[in-house]
């Protein structure tokens, strides 16, 4: 899952940042809102989180204009104490939800949480797959009950096969969501961890569709 982080204060964009990559997310930051709204008309982000107080252009402006754009991607908005009526205008606008600064990290991961699982269809923060679980609270995977030793991008891949199981995912979706924007990205990579996941979980678990991508058939159970 890639997300982008739009927020002009140095110091909370880091903040954002990092929860959300311990969380087990590629995370992409922008602060101003010109580039923000470029972000998010040319990638194809799961979730952005978006400041509406943006230098260069405002959040609701930059909301207005993916909306418009076709851009369906979950906006969860952040908004000064005291301008209540930004969440007006922010929902009005399409956002999906809000928080009001100062919030506590673990509320934003919570809501995060939700909002991904919303969108991918999900009504619980686990995700079943045949043997496999995904907890997104813990950003973990087990098998059978045991959980998996996986490097990150080896979670962000399965997680997100298991995120549209039964679907087919091709490569380069899997590249644009599982690396940030300034990762040297090749695709060819794809196929070395989908290789090293098939030593980890029954290998018949992801199919190859060759020439267009993978799928995992695990259904639910
Ligand atoms: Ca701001």
């Amino acid at each position: 899952m890639r997300l982008l982080v739009a927020e002009d204060e140095p110091v909370l964009a880091a903040q954002l940042t990092s929860a959300l990559q311990s969380a087990g997310y590629v995370v992409d930051a922008a602060a101003d809102g010109l580039d923000v709204e470029h972000q998010g008309l040319s990638e194809p982000y799961d979730l952005v989180v978006l400041d509406l107080g943006l230098p260069g252009r405002d959040g609701l402006s930059v909301l207005r204009r993916w909306r418009e754009a076709g851009r369906v991607f979950p906006v969860l908005i952040l908004t000064a104490r005291d301008h209540w009526h930004d969440k007006v205008g922010g929902i009005d606008a399409g956002a999906d939800d809000y928080l009001t600064k100062p919030f506590h990290l673990e509320e934003l991961q919570a809501r995060v949480r939700a909002l991904l699982r919303r969108a991918g269809g999900h009504a619980s923060a686990d995700i079943r797959c045949g043997p496999l679980l995904l907890d997104t609270r813990q950003a973990g995977i087990s098998l059978d009950g045991q959980p998996l030793e996986l490097t990150g991008h080896e979670y962000r891949v399965l997680a997100y096969l298991m995120m549209h199981h039964g679907e087919l995912v091709s490569r380069s979706q899997l590249v644009e969501h599982i690396y940030a924007q300034d990762f040297d990205r090749d695709s060819n990579t794809i196929e070395v961890f989908i290789a090293r996941l098939r030593r980890k979980i029954p290998p018949e678990l992801i199919q190859t569709v060759r020439g267009l991508g993978y799928r995992l058939v695990a259904g639910p159970t």
